[in-house]
């Protein structure tokens, strides 16, 4: 398999799991447990919370490990919410559903949301942030770079706007953690994912500024300072650290390899192929390729490679058995064809040149196919 899918998961690094083992097999001790074993795995968290948090440049207090990424989005609006009460919201249309479909259940709740729409090129711009908020907005969330486009966003700013007016400003870092340096001093919250950089799915850390105003999200035993109940999963909080760790090593030479193999395919894709055209301007993250195909359908291009062996992902979501098109995309004013015929190409360290290559000329076949049926 050509895996060209890197922003959905990626392979768990050996060196990743070897730091996960111990606490799988031998050190199996519940971290909240008195007794030897229970506090040799507490003693495996602290370090995982340590390095965590010498790497994001927090204090180790002000880290708390979770799910993922999907469970500290829910984190951040709801406990939010659950601090103030009442209130108005800013978040960007462009966000993770973990993060939207948080924002609508709030607006259920009775807060009023305003979802701020992004410019042509993918960027949710500071002053359209500016002109959302209002003097009752408690939260605002924009994220560091989108999943779909990889377009970055000018999160100082946009951060810089919330301190100013005592707004709760929480950015979602799954794609950007391990790439890029985090806007750790510029936020009061942020989300980090391990399968993103090669570490285990299930696995998240959230970054809480001290004296932030939010309320926990999981009530339970006296984990994570009593702010997340549950049992902590030792063994993933080590991978979390152990992946942050060398993917932040490694992120410039990763980030050139990576960006290298993305320019070439983007290259051959817009010489080669008639009709492709790449979605998203500006600052890009080196992995994430977004390009939309005239008279090409997605889906059937996906499942078309598949078959052949590549795997990519399209930003549409399939419900009650309809596809419904890419909400950023859309956000960014793509038609809803335009937006329908796009597929998402994101690199990773494993990938190779030669992979690239087999993977444009079987994409131009694929497209070339499906332009025929059509016929
Ligand atoms: N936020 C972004 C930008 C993502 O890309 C993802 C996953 O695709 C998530 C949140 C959800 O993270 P997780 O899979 O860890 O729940």
């Amino acid at each position: 398999m050509i895996y060209l899918d890197n922003a959905a998961t990626t392979p768990t690094d050996g060196d990743v799991l070897n730091a996960m083992l111990p606490y799988l097999r031998e050190n199996y001790g519940n971290s909240s447990s008195q007794h030897s074993a229970g506090r040799k795995a507490a003693g495996a968290l602290l370090c995982a919370r340590d390095k965590t948090a010498r790497i994001l440049e927090c204090r180790p207090e002000e880290v708390y490990f979770t799910s993922g990424g999907t469970e500290c989005g829910n984190w951040a609006v709801k406990g939010v919410c659950a601090a103030h009460g009442k209130g108005h919201l800013v978040v960007s249309a462009i966000e993770h559903p973990a993060v939207l479909e948080s924002a609508k259940d709030m607006q259920k709740a009775g807060f009023e949301v305003t979802f701020v729409l992004p410019d042509g090129n993918g960027v949710i711009t500071p002053q359209a942030v500016e002109r959302a908020i209002r003097p009752d907005t408690v939260f605002c969330a924009v994220m560091h770079a989108n999943n779909e486009t990889g377009v970055i966003q000018p999160v100082e700013e946009i951060g810089g706007l919330c301190r100013e007016r005592g707004i709760f400003y929480y950015c979602d870092c799954v794609q950007t953690a391990g790439v890029l340096p985090l806007p750790v001093k510029h936020c009061d919250a942020l989300a980090i994912s391990a399968h993103k950089f090669y570490g285990p799915a299930g696995s998240g850390a959230m970054y809480i500024k001290e004296g932030a105003n939010i309320q926990r999200l999981i009530s339970g035993g006296r984990q994570e300072r009593a702010q997340r109940g549950g049992t902590v999963n030792v063994a993933a909080a080590a991978g979390l650290a152990a992946a942050l760790e060398k993917a932040v090593q490694n992120a410039q030479f990763n980030g050139e390899k990576i960006a290298a193999l993305r320019d070439v395919f983007v290259e051959k894709v817009i010489n080669g192929i008639d009709g492709a055209r790449v979605n998203g301007g500006g600052a890009k993250l080196p992995s994430h390729a977004n390009i939309s195909f005239d008279g090409c359908d997605g889906e059937n291009l996906l499942f078309l490679l598949d078959l052949e062996g590549v795997a990519v992902s399209t930003g549409s979501a399939c419900s009650a058995g309809a596809v419904t098109p890419s909400h950023v995309l859309t956000a960014m004013g793509l038609s809803e064809s335009a937006a329908k015929s796009a597929v998402r190409f994101t690199f990773g360290k494993y990938n190779t040149g030669s992979e690239v290559e087999k993977a444009y000329q079987i994409l131009k076949t694929c497209v070339n196919k499906i332009r025929n049926l059509k016929k």
